[in-house]
């Protein structure tokens, strides 16, 4: 039975020393309780940092804390303060926090905590490494820890691996200006299913994807080496039951009772934040300032009850927030405040969520206009706990959670008028109107609750790991092998048909950097050393290019994608007699293209012309190729000309030159009993669908191919051969 994984920055619980004791404290958001069914599963277990610093505990409470929380179904990470200090204040909450949430300005960019961010989801991922078991479940979470998904998938290629990201995934724009932008992206791709929570943030990865990885995405699947990584839209949900529940009277809830009587006669705004810079605080208290000053008849009728959690106090730039926030509320209350009315009152503190729900329930419009939030929970909170469907929510339009309250009152944070009059509108509004508004809106959140939202992102991660592993097991040779060796050792005449650049060796910066290792040519050798073997080299690369690279080995050779022949000890000879005439309009309107796509550049060939637009923009080709496409189409004429699509290329060749027609040369005449082909990109395709039906073709790589089969990469390509090589010195 495969087991549950949740791994995330902090521990469900944490451990705090107090007068030389270890107090425990559980923890009470969402996230914990919309994972708790699965993380109560007997062998289910929860990795994080408990909350303490090393330095705050000696090793014999590091040991009491690890054994203390295995009760707890937690399996603690240790931090150091420095660590603490540069991967989580440094990298994520200075670079990552700021730049996702579209604070350019406020981005740093630094080795140190770079260095630092990489180091620390190493530990992490040492720690979960010592429970982790083939078939398990892992689900990872949030921004800070990116690397994570590709360290567990390279060391356990078979768990199932998700990942969730709680704030926003920016536009690939703002991500491209990351340092580490790349290495971020593929720490990614280890998940089988990455979560955002909404439609607008997978369209975003998947932007970043295609522009900065260069990789083809279907829909929301993205095929990465040997695997399918599934991206999807799963908005967090509330606790529904909690928030919508029968509040007892806690005396515990004074406080917020003694505020709401306070305001009796007045009706109520209430604005709920940590205190953070994308929250729009500063922008919020300016437009409730206008909205006084536009709307003078609600002076004294109306009160804002501002409540803002204390949040990372110990960073300058949020105790700076801080007075900022309260200059603007003294401000406000000087101006328009009298004896008995003052507009705005500040708290800066937090409530148990059981006192929001009190305020919840007695405050008449709840405004949160946050600059950029990847979610916000407060306003589903405030739309469930108002069980009478009354009460308007005001919010900006850049809180994920607008795109699933369409009912409220949306508006722009940056415009106070905007902000203003959707106050007036949400305060004016009428009562059937709100309530039917609401109404829309609680059932939503009743039936997206955040338990649901767990069991949807569980049940996804399943499914794509089943359908990819299906379509995988299907078509991958090493599930094969068995039937694959036992035809080679039962046949007597044998072709082997090998690509060479991305097939026997991995690519390079530049083509001449690509030349054959010793293991290589000591693998050719021990095929070629067998009789029953006939061994071709198959490439794109010109003659000379072979002929020097290979000079001893009694290899044939088919170069220029098959425009050329040579076989052991012979002369080259072309298999079609070229004629380029063609070339000439052809080059024309790849020209035109060429100037006017950025990027895009000609290649040509004896018998070829190829248009590459590897470097254009990938948005900018998704609207252009097809125009290209079909003009290149339209002025094939000649039969004996054809139009090929590769990985980001178009090819106007002569369509008699092609690795598929120089194998039947080959093999015309000849009874093999054992043909094998090995290819890696679209002019392997040609050769893929030339050769009889019951040769093992195999491609490397995924994606839609004539290949039978497919394996991972050139390495394991090397290893099939070997194993070929093997069997054949068996029989010596
Ligand atoms: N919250 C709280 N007490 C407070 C203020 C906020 O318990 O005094 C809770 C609130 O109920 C909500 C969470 O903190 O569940 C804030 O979540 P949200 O998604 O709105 O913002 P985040 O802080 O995650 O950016």
């Amino acid at each position: 039975m495969s087991k549950i994984i949740f791994i995330s920055n902090r521990l469900p619980v944490t451990a705090l020393k107090d007068n030389g004791k270890i107090e425990y404290q559980k923890s009470i958001g969402g996230l914990v309780t919309g994972l708790k069914k699965y993380h109560e599963q007997a062998d289910s277990v929860w990795v994080g940092w408990p909350g303490t610093a090393d330095e705050e505990i000696s090793p014999a409470d590091k040991e009491a804390i690890q054994k203390k929380l295995i009760e707890y179904q937690c399996l603690p990470v240790f931090l150091t303060d420095q660590e603490i200090n540069l991967y989580y204040n440094g990298f994520s909450n200075e670079t990552i926090w700021p730049l996702f949430h579209y604070f350019t300005n406020m981005t740093t960019y630094n080795i140190e905590t770079w260095a630092a961010y990489r180091q620390v989801n190493e530990r992490f991922f040492q720690t979960v490494a010592s429970v982790i078991e083939k078939g398990d479940i892992i689900w990872v979470h949030d921004y800070q820890l990116m690397l994570l998904p590709m360290m567990i998938k390279d060391q356990y290629p078979d768990t199932q691996v998700g990942f969730f990201l709680h704030i926003p995934f920016p536009s690939f724009e703002i991500f491209r200006l990351l340092i580490w932008r790349q290495e971020i992206l593929q720490g990614l791709l280890g998940a089988d299913l990455i979560g955002f929570h909404t439609f607008e943030y997978v369209r975003h990865f998947l932007s970043s994807i295609r522009h900065l990885l260069g990789l083809d995405t279907t829909m929301n699947r993205i095929s990465y080496e040997d695997r399918y990584v599934q991206v999807d839209a799963f908005p967090m949900g509330i606790d529904y039951q909690f928030f919508a529940g029968e509040q007892q009277d806690d005396p515990l809830h004074g406080d917020a009772r003694a505020i709401i009587e306070k305001a009796r006669g007045m009706k109520i705004i209430l604005s709920v934040d940590r205190l953070d810079y994308t929250k729009g605080i500063p922008e919020r208290l300016k437009a409730f300032e206008r909205f006084l000053a536009q709307y003078p008849e609600h002076h004294e009728k109306v009160r804002l009850n501002m409540i803002v959690a204390p949040s990372r106090v110990d960073v300058g730039m949020y105790d700076e927030l801080r007075k900022e926030i309260t200059e603007l509320v003294s401000e406000i209350n000087g101006k328009y405040g009298t004896f008995t009315w003052m507009p705005v009152w500040f708290f800066f503190r937090s409530f148990s969520q059981e006192s929001l729900i009190t305020l919840y329930r007695n405050s008449d419009v709840l405004l949160v206009t946050p600059l950029r939030d990847g979610m916000n929970l407060v306003c589903k909170e405030y739309i469930a706990s108002r069980t009478d469907c009354q009460g308007m929510v005001v919010i900006s339009e850049t809180a994920g959670a607008a795109s699933e309250l369409g009912e409220a009152v949306i508006v722009n944070p940056n415009d106070s008028n905007a902000i203003a009059r959707g106050l007036k509108m949400a305060l004016d509004m009428p009562r059937d109107e709100v309530l039917a508004r609401n109404k829309m809106m609680h059932r939503r959140l009743q039936r997206y609750n955040v338990g649901f939202w767990a069991d949807e992102f569980l049940t996804a991660l399943q499914r794509s790991v089943s359908e990819s592993q299906q379509t995988i097991a299907q078509r991958s040779i090493e599930n094969y092998h068995h039937i694959v060796e036992e035809a080679y050792r039962n046949s007597h005449k044998r072709v082997l048909f090998l690509d060479y650049d991305g097939t026997l060796v991995g690519f390079t910066p530049t083509p001449d950097r690509a030349r054959p290792d010793d293991e290589l040519k000591r693998l050719l050798k021990d095929l070629i050393d067998d009789p029953k073997n006939t061994v071709v080299l198959i490439s794109g690369r010109e003659r000379h290019n072979l002929e020097k690279w290979f000079p001893d080995l009694n290899l044939y050779m088919i170069a220029s994608h098959g425009l050329w022949i040579r076989y052991p000890e012979q002369e080259w000879i072309m298999t079609v007699p070229l004629d380029s005439g063609w070339k000439e309009p052809i080059r024309h309107v790849m020209e035109l293209y060429t100037d006017r796509i950025p990027g895009s550049l000609i290649e040509e060939k004896d018998y070829s012309l190829a248009w590459h637009y590897r470097q254009s923009d990938p948005d900018m080709m998704a609207v252009k190729l097809n125009e290209v496409r079909e003009t290149l189409r339209s002025m094939i004429q000649d039969e004996t000309l054809g139009l090929q699509e590769g990985k980001k290329v178009l090819e106007v060749k002569d369509s008699r030159v092609n690795k598929g027609f120089g194998a039947s040369v080959l093999i015309q005449n000849q009874e093999y009993d054992f043909i094998f082909a090995g290819g890696d990109d679209y002019t392997d395709e040609d050769l893929f669908a030339a050769l009889p039906a019951e040769a093992y073709s195999v491609k490397i790589g995924l994606g839609n191919t004539n290949a039978a089969y497919f394996l991972k990469s050139w390495q394991s390509m090397r290893q099939l051969l070997r194993k070929f090589a093997d069997l054949s010195n068996l029989e010596k």
